[in-house]
């Protein structure tokens, strides 16, 4: 229902959107900084994500992720500004200056406390725990797909991956760009993704946090990762994760899914442990 009025309400004019420098490069083609003038007059920094690829079938793989954008509306989630359908077509975000989160914790990494690198965790898992309830599995939640929109809030975003799940209550993956390493076994045995599998990886980008983004398992081959993982390896404890947030992560690496915490339950104790931490910060 509502779905015509839906890309109606996104749909903008290239007459409204003044194009800025280049940001970076995307799947589908350069991403740049804008202004986009709103009906009511007001002024959005925003960033502009173009596609190179003039073809149907590209663009509609291009489109895909802004339809599945304009229907959600979270505090820790990417805002769709609106969409352009006619060549060239432009997707219209909200802009994060700070841009990525995992060169942002590399350049900051003296200056972030750990309740600050524990906030960060709590609202990825907000924005997860949100999807959750709308039946939607994200399937690469990592720190190069969260942005820095200030220093205290970041905002979940790349849905190039994301599906909804259906009756059979998940998604089976046909292509193979995927992200091994973060991934549940799962989903690199069966492909198999559920809100369980992001759980998992929500564990991952939590490790990354703690880790200035290094590469999880930087040490193995991807092929190797699977046979650790089936051996019960996991990501060690990063030296600055305080014990109680990485034995929330050894939960989240249960090998059997159902078994790992949902991320409305994992939401409220790492909202615990944020608590915590600040107020023992406070006192020293
Ligand atoms: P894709 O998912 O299509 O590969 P990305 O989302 O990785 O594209 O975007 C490419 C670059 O543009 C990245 O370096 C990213 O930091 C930047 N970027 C994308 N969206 C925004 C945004 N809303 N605000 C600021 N920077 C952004």
């Amino acid at each position: 229902e509502g779905g015509a009025d839906c890309s109606e309400k996104h749909k903008i004019s290239r007459d409204s959107v003044v194009l800025g420098r280049i940001l970076g490069e995307g799947f589908f083609g350069e991403v740049h900084k804008g202004v986009y003038k709103s009906p009511t007059g007001e002024r959005i920094n925003v960033a502009i994500k173009t596609c190179k690829d003039f073809s149907a079938d590209v663009k509609e793989k291009f489109l895909s992720e802004a339809g599945l954008m304009k229907n959600l509306d979270h505090p820790h989630i990417v805002r769709l500004i609106g969409v352009i359908e006619v060549d060239p077509v432009w997707i219209v975000m909200e802009l994060y200056e700070h841009g990525e989160l995992g060169n942002y914790l590399v350049e900051q990494q003296y200056m972030l406390t750990n309740s600050t690198l524990i906030l960060y965790c709590v609202q990825i898992c907000k924005a997860l725990a949100y999807l959750e309830g709308l039946s939607m599995v994200h399937r690469d939640i990592a720190v190069r797909n969260v942005l820095v929109a200030s220093p205290d809030c970041v905002k979940l975003g790349d849905f190039g991956l994301s599906r909804y799940i259906d009756e059979q209550e998940y998604y089976k993956a046909s292509v193979s760009r995927l992200p091994i390493k973060w991934m549940a076994p799962e989903s690199i045995n069966f492909r198999r993704f559920t809100s369980a599998s992001d759980v998992w990886m929500f564990g991952v980008c939590v490790w990354e946090v703690f880790s200035q983004a290094q590469q999880p398992f930087f040490w193995l081959e991807n092929g190797q990762v699977i046979i650790q993982l089936e051996s019960g390896v996991r990501l060690p404890k990063p030296q600055h994760c305080p014990p109680n947030v990485y034995s929330l992560l050894t939960r989240c690496w249960a090998y059997e899914p159902a078994t790992r915490p949902s991320f409305s339950h994992l939401a409220c104790s790492l909202n615990d442990i944020y608590r915590t931490e600040l107020e023992q910060e406070k006192d020293t």
